[in-house]
């Protein structure tokens, strides 16, 4: 059964002009338990459109989001988002930033310094917990932005170009790290969903590819590719 489905989802954005442009095209898609999937295409595909609409934080213009078959906007998710640009509280400490959902949902003071200390060491931040992120290279920093998103136990990891800010070396060491706690199972999410325009980052990262083509609302073509689920 799906985590989650996208039933004829699409979004239409308005434009300066006051015209409207389709950006995603209904679009039916799904994403199941213990899988990666990655949702491929250039800039301006749509992509982030996509994810913001999986993921609860931007409503479709026409068809339905569910989790678990129900409508989106009437349950409860448990969600966290990787961006591109890590997205910390420069004024916070390492820890503090990971401890940051933690507190926004109540968990007392020691319980959360607990959970946020485990989540840095198994992102290899041990140590790091007092830095400020202006001190930490882009690497680093977007460890702290995964420690930060583990930290509440997502029920599905979403990610928007998370390895896009980084040097290539960087982004293939995060990245092949990543794939790792996933395979031994040290990341406490039950699924994966990477928004990139890189094909290889796609190939070497995810079970299933979904593609989205360059004219979002036109000539889209939707394909899957690899393979899917036996
Ligand atoms: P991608 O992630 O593939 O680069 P986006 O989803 O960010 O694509 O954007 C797709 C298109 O929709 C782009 O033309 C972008 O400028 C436009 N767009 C995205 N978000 C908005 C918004 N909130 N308002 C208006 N236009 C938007
Ligand atoms: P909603 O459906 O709730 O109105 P949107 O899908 O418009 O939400 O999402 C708003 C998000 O899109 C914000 O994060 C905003 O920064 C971003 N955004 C706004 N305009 C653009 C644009 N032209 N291109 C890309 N992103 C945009």
């Amino acid at each position: 059964e799906a985590i989650i489905r996208a039933q004829q989802v699409e979004k239409f954005y308005a434009q300066p002009s006051a015209n409207r442009i389709q950006v995603i095209a209904p679009t039916d898609l799904s994403i199941l338990p213990v899988e990666i999937v990655a949702l491929l295409g250039p800039s301006g595909s749509g992509k982030s459109t996509l994810l913001r609409m999986l993921s609860g934080l931007s409503k479709p213009s026409g068809g339905q989001v569910f989790w678990h078959e129900k409508p989106i906007e009437t349950v409860h998710i448990n969600v966290s988002i990787v961006f591109q640009s890590f997205a910390l509280f420069p004024w916070l400490t390492v820890l503090e930033n990971v401890e940051a959902p933690l507190k926004a949902v109540g968990v007392e003071p020691e319980a959360r310094k607990e959970r946020s200390l485990k989540i840095l060491d198994t992102v290899g931040l041990d140590g790091f917990q007092a830095a400020y992120p202006k001190e930490l290279s882009g690497g680093m920093r977007q460890r702290v932005g995964f420690a930060r998103a583990l930290v509440i136990e997502p029920e599905v990891l979403f990610m928007d170009e998370p390895f896009s800010a980084l040097d290539v070396l960087t982004a293939e060491n995060l990245r092949s790290e990543l794939l790792e706690l996933w395979q031994k199972k040290t990341i406490p999410t039950q699924a994966i969903f990477i928004v990139t325009h890189n094909i290889e980052e796609a190939v070497l990262l995810a079970d299933r590819i979904i593609v989205l083509g360059r004219n979002p609302g036109h000539v889209r073509t939707d394909f899957k590719v690899g393979i899917a689920h036996p």
